[in-house]
């Protein structure tokens, strides 16, 4: 969520990869070879259900079937899913990620599978009881999916993050002090330390003043993008209307521009779905007057002033909003620091102000009448 480019791999040319990459390979293989235990599990289950249930069987396969955990890729877009997600986690100020902390989650979801196993497994000597076996089975089955896909998000999460560490060394030591200033709980002017390290909105030239509405200044945001499916850019475009929308104090207007792969590469080969593409150099290939919505991303995240990747892990309309405030000119409106874990790769450590805003809390934060007046005062003092 933070703005970063993503780096190239110096290692691929130079040997030994990095610790954080070797211990995130490793973590991930447990993530799939614990996606193919629950995929194996599902057949049994499905089977049995056709046998002694078949009137539940359409809401056992309405549940996805495990997707191919870590796939991410050109054009593969993210199921925007309602706000009900963003309950799951409670708003405390730290979170910390890493390859230990995934590999707990990730034992605790086997034991969770070897739990359900067993219950399934009761289902040939259940005699009528069957039936109740079938039931807890799908419930239980149905909960690890849910858990698949936040720890899928956790692995992609990780990768991005841990090298975006490595790509700029220099900006996480400086917010690592700052993190560690203020998870020490000393006194003094932290507001005012973290205001200055995140500055005011950059708010790029192409976001234009266009008269009021009833009263309420109208922000013009064209977007560039090379997404095809309509019915999910008009979703994206409602929800992130909806939320960037003050009465009285501004609204925006996003427009989205069609540009197809086919016309980005002229001359040259598109990326096909699914391909792994270079971000920073595909987002290049747009006009500079827009912004730019695409795809590919490990992690859905937002470059202030320029684009927003959307990766295929399932995203709300409130991050979605919060990627587009980047793109608005806004940067995240909590730190990052790190701890280096050794072979164990790094610790990422986030600190989140306690403010409601979107900024600040990407997963239950709102738009403030202080975002508009903001980007209305860059916008004005454009040319002085
Ligand atoms: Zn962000």
């Amino acid at each position: 969520m933070f703005p970063m480019v993503l780096g190239c791999a110096a290692w691929l040319t130079q040997g030994t990869p990095p610790a954080y990459v070797e211990r995130g390979d490793a973590v991930e293989a447990q993530f799939r070879a614990h996606a193919v235990r629950l995929e194996a599990f599902f057949d049994r289950l499905r089977e049995a259900v056709a046998r002694s249930a078949p009137e539940w069987l359409p809401e056992l396969e309405a549940e996805d079937p495990p997707p191919e955990p870590g796939v991410h890729g050109y054009q593969l877009l993210p199921d925007i899913v309602d706000e009900a997600d963003a309950s799951r986690r409670t708003s405390v100020s730290t979170f910390s990620y890493s390859w230990p902390i995934t590999e707990v989650y990730i034992q605790g979801e086997a034991r969770k599978l070897d739990a359900a196993e067993s219950r399934f497994d009761e289902a040939a000597a259940a005699g009528p009881r069957i039936r109740a076996v079938l039931r807890d089975s799908i419930d239980l089955y149905r909960a690890l999916v849910d858990d698949l896909e936040t720890i899928d998000q956790y692995v992609q999460y990780n990768r991005f993050w841990q090298r975006a560490i490595v790509d700029d060394r220099v900006r996480f030591d400086r917010m690592t002090a700052l993190y560690d200033t203020l998870a020490a709980g000393t006194s003094g002017d932290t507001n005012d330390a973290v205001a200055e390290l995140l500055g005011r909105p950059d708010v790029p030239a192409f976001v234009a003043a266009e008269g009021s509405a009833g009263g309420t200044p109208v922000l013009g945001l064209p977007v560039y993008t090379d997404i095809a499916d309509d019915a999910f850019l008009d979703r994206v475009e409602a929800g992130v209307e909806a939320m960037w929308r003050v009465e009285g104090a501004g609204t925006l207007d996003v427009r989205f521009r069609r540009l197809p792969a086919g016309r980005l590469y002229a001359g040259g080969r598109a990326p096909d779905v699914g391909d792994p593409i270079d971000l920073a150099a595909h987002a290049a290939r747009f006009p500079g007057d827009g912004a730019v919505l695409t795809t590919g991303a490990e992690s859905t995240h937002g470059f202030v002033g320029r684009y927003v990747a959307l990766g295929p892990g399932s995203v709300t309309v409130r991050t979605l909003a919060h990627e587009f405030g980047h793109v608005l000119g806004f940067v995240d409106g909590y730190l990052r620091g790190y701890r280096n874990l050794g072979d164990d790769g790094f610790e990422i450590l986030e600190w989140t102000s306690g403010f409601d805003d979107i900024m600040s809390a990407p997963r239950e934060g709102r738009v403030l009448r202080a975002h508009f007046e903001r980007m209305i005062e860059a916008i004005e003092g454009r040319g002085e």
